[in-house]
């Protein structure tokens, strides 16, 4: 049998938002495992702690705790596996921020706040002719970086360690705690000189350009990533990333459908009676083809390999949909010449069996 949510915390039902948090934030310090290494019971008791203020402190929870107990919680995601630490840590870690110095290293496994710089993001609009053939951009980014003329001392708090051992008497003995330092946010340094303009991290914004190789073949959506080209960590350490977002511009032409191609093909009636070899600009320049006399709108012509590479795999195709174009105005002999083909046999339809109808070549082309 689950113990009451509201029995863990030593809360009455009518507890306010306040009490609940304060009554967590207590529990979970007396039970932290920064204080009771090695002792399961405690343990037990902060995860217990946890999933009560998890429920308790969002009022929709509660209020579902309230009318069905635990019965409103069963089978999803905490009733049944429960929590390990690292999620309480990342869901509540702010609640007992000032008393463990942030994501303090609990049980002595030494969590240490990261000393990379945070990334950066940005949009990059390419042609299909870009995306082709790969490309070279040049991209400006708005970087913080670490202004020039800023001064650190060491952190006299932890001496430069960035980390704070606490060590507790109690009835079970001496017991030892490694925590991040709160004075250095675990830096180790201190600003003690800010260039002026710069944040309270003695950073400023710069401009600059960034030179970016583009593969053949990259997607809408995808995101390349460029590393150490995001923002100077505030102390020592490395840079983030820039991360670069594909974005693909319609083409007016040419519809991609993966690595495939598909351009439309308008020809004239009589280019489709006698025949006719067409010039079709496509990526990576021009394309010839030879439509053979009688050719049918409608059919499509499959150039292999003279679609998109692709970043793993093989090269897409081209397809090229003929469209017989029919004129909307003709002269007195023009029209009379199709007044006189309208009873001849050549010209009445006579799709034979080899004839695909539209949709035995839909089905062939994603066949
Ligand atoms: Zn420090």
């Amino acid at each position: 049998m689950k113990e009451d949510y509201y029995k863990i915390l030593g809360l009455d039902k009518n507890a306010s938002d306040s009490e609940i948090k304060k009554a967590y934030r207590k529990c979970a310090i007396k039970y932290h495992p920064d204080k009771n290494p090695g002792d399961k019971k405690a343990e037990e008791k902060f995860k217990e702690a946890a999933e009560a203020y998890e429920v308790l402190g969002n009022p929709e929870k509660r209020s579902k705790y309230d009318q069905f107990g635990h019965s409103a919680f069963q089978g999803g995601g905490f009733g049944s596996g429960g929590m390990d630490m690292e999620d309480i840590f990342s869901q509540f870690g702010d609640i007992f921020g000032s008393a463990f110095g942030g994501f303090g290293g609990f049980g002595g496994s030494g969590r240490s706040r990261t000393s990379k710089g945070t990334n950066l993001r940005i949009k990059v609009s390419l042609t299909i002719d870009e995306i082709a053939n790969g490309t070279n951009k040049k991209i400006k980014v708005k970087r913080k970086v670490q202004a020039p003329g800023l001064e650190y001392s060491t952190c006299h708090v932890c001496n430069g360690t960035g980390q704070v051992t606490k060590i507790t008497n109690t009835i079970l003995g001496r017991m030892q705690s490694t925590s991040i330092c709160d004075n250095c946010g675990g830096t180790g340094k201190i600003v003690t000189k800010k260039p002026p303009g710069s944040d309270a991290n003695g950073q400023i914004l710069v401009e600059e350009t960034v030179d970016v190789k583009i593969p053949a073949g990259v997607e809408d959506g995808m995101q390349l990533r460029v590393s150490g080209k995001g923002n100077e960590p505030v102390s020592d350490g490395i840079s983030g990333d820039l991360l670069i977002l594909i974005d693909e511009r319609e083409d007016p032409n040419l519809k991609r459908e993966g690595n495939n191609l598909h351009y439309d093909l308008y020809i004239s009636i009589p280019d489709a009676v006698l025949g006719s070899s067409k010039e079709i600009e496509v990526v990576g320049g021009k394309v010839r083809i030879k439509l053979e006399p009688g050719i049918q709108s409608g059919k499509i012509l499959r150039l292999k390999n003279k679609g998109l590479k692709s970043l793993n795999g093989p090269t897409g195709d081209l397809l090229v949909h003929v469209n017989v174009w029919t004129p909307k105005t003709m002269n007195k002999e023009q029209k009379e010449f199709f007044e006189n083909m309208r009873d001849e046999e050549h010209f009445k339809p006579n799709p034979d069996k080899n004839q695909k109808s539209f949709f035995d070549k839909v089905k062939d082309m994603f066949s």
